[in-house]
């Protein structure tokens, strides 16, 4: 299955209560592989977003606004809302700016963008669970090529 071409567009409003940002849409299922173990058994059948903010604290918040989750209530640092280079970007396959960064200057462009499209294609992604938005990371790697290319 080719998990980055379901569409994960929020399919209601629901604004994060951190930021007041508009949230995305998120399965639990997702949810449940980046949260600390204890919490996971506590998590309510409901709808959830993520929150891309990157000075947003909140992570994950319930479209009804009773459960939140923070940074700190993940397993790991979620690279797109941290300024650490060394966090990946695209989950599936590893790819952290510092990655990026390096074959810019190196090559003077990137390649991890199409190389990912190209495993994406070829079915060998999943970021339905590894990647803590739930969704194809392409647009987060092309942003982070983006930014590297204007330095
Ligand atoms: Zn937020």
């Amino acid at each position: 299955m080719d998990c980055c071409n379901s569409s994960n567009v929020a399919t209601e409003a629901a604004i994060c209560p951190g930021c007041k940002a508009q949230g995305q849409d998120v399965k639990i299922r997702t949810i449940k592989h980046w949260l600390k173990t204890p919490l996971v058994p506590l998590v309510p059948e409901t709808a959830f977003r993520f929150c891309e903010t990157r000075d947003c604290n909140l992570v994950y918040f319930s479209a009804d606004g009773y459960t939140r989750y923070a940074k700190h209530e993940l397993r790991y640092p979620v690279g797109i809302k941290e300024a650490d280079p060394s966090l990946a970007v695209c989950y599936c396959f590893g790819v952290t700016p510092e990655m990026i960064a390096e074959e810019i200057e190196r090559t003077g462009g990137s390649r991890y963008s199409t190389w990912i499209a190209k495993e994406v294609k070829d079915g060998n992604c999943a970021c339905d669970v590894k990647n803590p938005a739930g969704r194809c990371c392409l647009k987060a790697v092309k942003d982070a090529e983006g930014a590297e290319r204007e330095r």
